[in-house]
């Protein structure tokens, strides 16, 4: 792209400033009066737990019928997001920015003394500024780590249905094309079906780069083998059976331990961890199952390009920090428990690699 024409559009205009507020205010109203079930979150270190409302299935698809119905009318333009795309997500960073800062002025001054909003400050702004303050900040009462997770696996779609609506129009509507927004469709309507199971994960802030995959498709024409399409599906769907099979088994196993696992009494270190099912191929299955999601969404995309790779690297980078602190913090907190699930689960992400 000319930078005569990158460099403009990265300065956010009006409108862009204007889609990025609707869109939030949207969230925030229908997250709170949309009904749905309401979840205990886990118990946190003082003995209380937050409560989520799980109704992100019901807030999207009232989102897209209320999008779809005013494209039909006239009044949105579909192909908004693709159009003003590097705006978006310049205005979407600014305000990332602002809102980090603002969390860490309110962190800072804080002097509340709960597990969720106590101040947790190391005297490095950078540090603080980027890891973040307080464990569960929030505003208005709407809990701010849910909300942006929502933010983004729903923008996300959106982010894809513009890319979709604008290969229509264009005309370039490839079989990549439908391939990636199938899987990409498929896993975020599975995040918000099972959006319950966010509530006991390590930290549940993700940023997904579905426009970068999307654009380049629109730009670069592929044409897939029918062999590549089956295997292109085969590491969608082992990659969805491995990363949601996971998280389940352990969203379900801290509900009740003694809950079977595939069809077995779990097996249980030291009363805590579980070491059977897929907690017991390798320490962080779910990771790998996410990672061949990943992998899935650039596989359409054909191997004659890096580019549209850069999701699924990005995200391993991201998963194997991910895993080494969040194994610190497990050896902290379950000390000989932990050694000893070390010892029968040797493997952290891939068995027999890694
Ligand atoms: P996990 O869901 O793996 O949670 C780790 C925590 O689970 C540990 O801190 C520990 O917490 C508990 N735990 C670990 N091992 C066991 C065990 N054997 N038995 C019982 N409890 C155990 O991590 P994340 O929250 O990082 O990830 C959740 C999902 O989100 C993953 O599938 C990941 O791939 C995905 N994700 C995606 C990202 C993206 O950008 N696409 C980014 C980050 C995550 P406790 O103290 O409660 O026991």
């Amino acid at each position: 792209m000319d930078l005569d024409v990158l460099l403009p559009s990265l300065i956010p205009s009006l409108q862009s400033v204007y889609v990025l507020v609707s869109y939030f205010a949207y969230l925030a109203v229908a997250g709170e009066l949309l009904p749905g079930k309401v979840i205990r979150g886990v118990v946190l270190s003082d003995g209380s737990q937050l409560r989520y409302r799980c109704n992100g299935l019901f807030a999207l698809t009232l989102l897209v019928a209320i999008l779809g119905i005013s494209a039909k009318l006239g009044i949105v333009s579909p192909l908004v997001v693709a159009d003003r795309g590097l705006e978006l997500l310049s205005a979407t960073f600014i305000f990332c920015v602002l809102v980090t800062l603002v969390l860490y002025i309110t962190g800072r001054s804080s002097s509340d003394k709960s597990s969720s909003l106590k101040p947790h400050v190391s005297g490095n702004l950078i540090h603080d500024w980027w890891f973040g303050i307080q464990l569960n900040p929030q505003f208005l009462s709407i809990d701010l780590k849910f909300f942006f997770v929502r933010a983004g696996m729903m923008g996300w779609l959106l982010i894809n249905l513009s890319i979709l609506a604008k290969s229509v129009q264009d005309g370039s509507l490839s079989q990549s094309m439908i391939l990636y927004q199938i899987f990409c469709a498929l896993y975020i309507l599975d995040y918000f079906v099972h959006e319950e199971y966010m509530t006991s994960t390590w930290d549940i802030i993700a940023e997904r780069l579905g426009f970068m995959l999307g654009w380049w498709l629109l730009h670069n024409k592929v044409e897939l083998t029918v062999p590549a399409i089956v295997a292109n599906c085969f590491v969608f769907l082992i990659g969805y059976m491995v990363f949601r099979g996971a998280n389940k088994q352990k969203h379900i196993f801290k509900k009740n331990p003694k809950t079977p696992i595939w069809g077995k009494p779990p097996l249980v270190v030291g009363g805590k961890l579980l070491a059977s099912g897929y907690w017991g191929i390798a320490r962080h299955c779910n990771y790998l199952g996410d990672l061949m999601l990943a992998l899935s969404f650039s596989l359409p995309c054909g191997i004659s390009s890096p580019v549209p790779y850069f999701y699924p690297i990005y995200l391993l980078i991201l998963l194997i920090w991910r895993e080494r602190r969040d194994e610190v913090r497990c050896a902290e907190k379950y000390k000989e428990i932990w050694a000893e699930y070390l010892r029968l689960v040797p493997y952290r992400i891939l068995p027999y690699v890694y």
